[in-house]
């Protein structure tokens, strides 16, 4: 037992260290490339190819920190909290509509009211992140959907990712998850390496249906409770002290 309790504190320090070090790091990024980008108007042509090079491995660096670590915080403990499904969602549609803007598609929900699931609320949010940003990606136009529902019977949510993207072939779904698994110039192909973990690691399951040329779906679930307004209020306040 004192090793497994060795080995638990070992986890949290290494992953307290490395949202620090992603917080800490991507500052200076930025810094770098806005320096290289001023530069780039005043230096030869000939010197351009280096530049943009250099910039793409900035934003390179960028992706890995935001795959793994966007909503790490330092000082996070493993806490598991009871959340509110739809509020977290649309936390993440707010973060990702400017992406989804920049690319031209719409980003839709359809999100049932007043389900809670017991997650860590930062990794739900960092999993849940990465499927969006995966579906933006894979769409040049049409949508990306988000929906969730609540089965009363079985007590399971059921959240859905859909695209009508690129698809995916057979033989690259059975890469989906494996460590720099990317078929994106600038793919980290950790995304979802992160995501299968973490949803896994919450108790939670996920599924990807995905045809070539139509689109993708990734069906997450997880076990929660609908909660009418009223018991909201009554359990509202273990939660706020
Ligand atoms: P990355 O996004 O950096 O490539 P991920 O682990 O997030 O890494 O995804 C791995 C690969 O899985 C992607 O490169 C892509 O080929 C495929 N993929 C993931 N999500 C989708 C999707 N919604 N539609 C089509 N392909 C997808
Ligand atoms: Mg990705």
């Amino acid at each position: 037992l004192s090793e497994q309790i060795h080995d638990a504190e070992k986890l949290n320090i290494v992953s307290e260290l490395a949202a620090s070090i992603a917080h800490e790091v991507r500052n200076p990024l930025t810094v770098v490339r806005g320096f290289i980008q001023l530069t780039k108007v005043k230096v030869d042509k000939e010197l351009h190819h280096y530049m943009d090079t250099a910039i793409d491995e900035l934003d390179r660096a960028e992706s890995i920190i935001s795959d793994y670590l966007n909503f790490a915080k330092p000082q996070q403990d493993m806490k598991t909290e009871e959340i509110r499904v739809g509020k977290s969602l649309k936390e993440i549609i707010l973060l990702m509509q400017s992406y989804a803007n920049i690319k031209g598609i719409k980003l839709e929900h359809h999100i049932e009211k007043d389900l809670y699931t017991k997650v860590d609320p930062f990794k739900f949010k960092q999993a849940i992140l990465n499927l969006v940003k995966n579906a933006i990606e894979a769409t040049d136009s049409g949508s990306v959907k988000i929906t969730v529902t609540f089965c009363e019977k079985s007590q399971v949510i059921s959240i859905q990712v859909i695209d009508t993207g690129l698809g995916m072939t057979v033989e690259q779904l059975q890469g989906i998850g494996k460590p720099y698994h990317t078929t994106k110039e600038n793919g980290t192909g950790l995304g979802l390496m992160v995501t299968i973990r973490l949803i896994e690691a919450m108790g939670g399951t996920l599924k990807f249906e995905s045809e070539p040329g139509k689109g993708t779906i990734v069906n997450i679930k997880f076990i929660g409770v609908r909660k009418s307004p009223k018991e909201q209020n009554a359990s509202k306040k273990p939660y706020t002290a």
